[in-house]
């Protein structure tokens, strides 16, 4: 969850340019990162973060399985750990898995040690589940410093981060998620969903696993097709 972002839009006027660069998800000022393909594109990817959970991301992958699409899932090592048979489904379902660092802290106030620790146990909790190496990173928040995108790219993995934010993890409904993503996809974008809640197993992720279900009908509809992260970044 990134709720520190909600308050972008207040705080804006007021922040610093390095501070609001710090949160501001497209920002390349820390390091480059991948956050989509350049316009026009008719191609989306969809990216889930905090998991796995339980049950929603189970019931995700049947929503993603029924659309014949891939995603791509930033998972948190802890809980990797705790389900580590959620993980393997969803790699056995031929989506992309990223490392989004073990104990989700906002890395702005986390050492660089700790940083590689926290990197590292997250790998090893995903190798462990599914057999593969994650080769994105996707930092807790949004939040990074000079030096966080370096030493994920030390580790083998590539910074993502996203251009729509559908503000999943505090909506009420379906529909408030789906209006969010409406209003901000252009073609070409990394969408930013949650099958997770980062404090615990366990939040009702159910809105957005509905959500995503109307958002592949319609932009599926419309000419677009859902890619994984990997798959466009090519
Ligand atoms: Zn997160």
């Amino acid at each position: 969850m990134i709720g520190t972002l909600a308050g972008i839009g207040a705080v804006a006027a007021g922040a610093s340019f390095v501070g609001l660069h710090t949160m501001v998800p497209w920002s390349q000022l820390y390091g480059a990162n991948f956050n989509g393909e350049a316009p026009p594109s008719r191609r989306l990817a969809l990216t889930y973060d905090d998991g796995p959970n339980d049950p929603h991301t189970l019931h995700l992958l049947d929503v993603l399985a029924r659309h014949n699409v891939k995603a791509t899932f930033f998972m948190v090592g802890q809980f990797v750990r705790q389900r580590p048979q959620i993980a393997r489904a969803v790699a056995e379902a031929g989506h992309a898995i990223g490392n989004h660092t073990y104990t989700h802290p906002n890395l702005i106030f986390v050492s660089r040690s700790n940083l590689r620790r926290q990197l590292e146990d997250t790998t090893k909790a995903i190798e462990d589940a599914t057999g593969q190496t994650p080769k994105l990173f996707r930092p807790p928040f949004g939040g990074r410093r000079p030096g966080t995108f370096a030493i994920a790219r030390e580790h083998g993995m590539t910074p993502v981060m996203w251009r729509v934010t559908c503000f999943d993890w505090s909506a009420k409904s379906n529909e408030t998620i789906e209006r969010h993503a409406n209003r901000q996809i252009k073609g070409g974008d990394v969408i930013l969903l949650h099958d997770g809640g980062h404090l615990a197993i366990g939040a009702d992720r159910s809105h957005t696993v509905k959500a995503t279900d109307n958002l592949i009908a319609k932009y599926k509809q419309s000419g677009y097709e859902f890619v994984s992260v990997p798959a466009m970044m090519g």
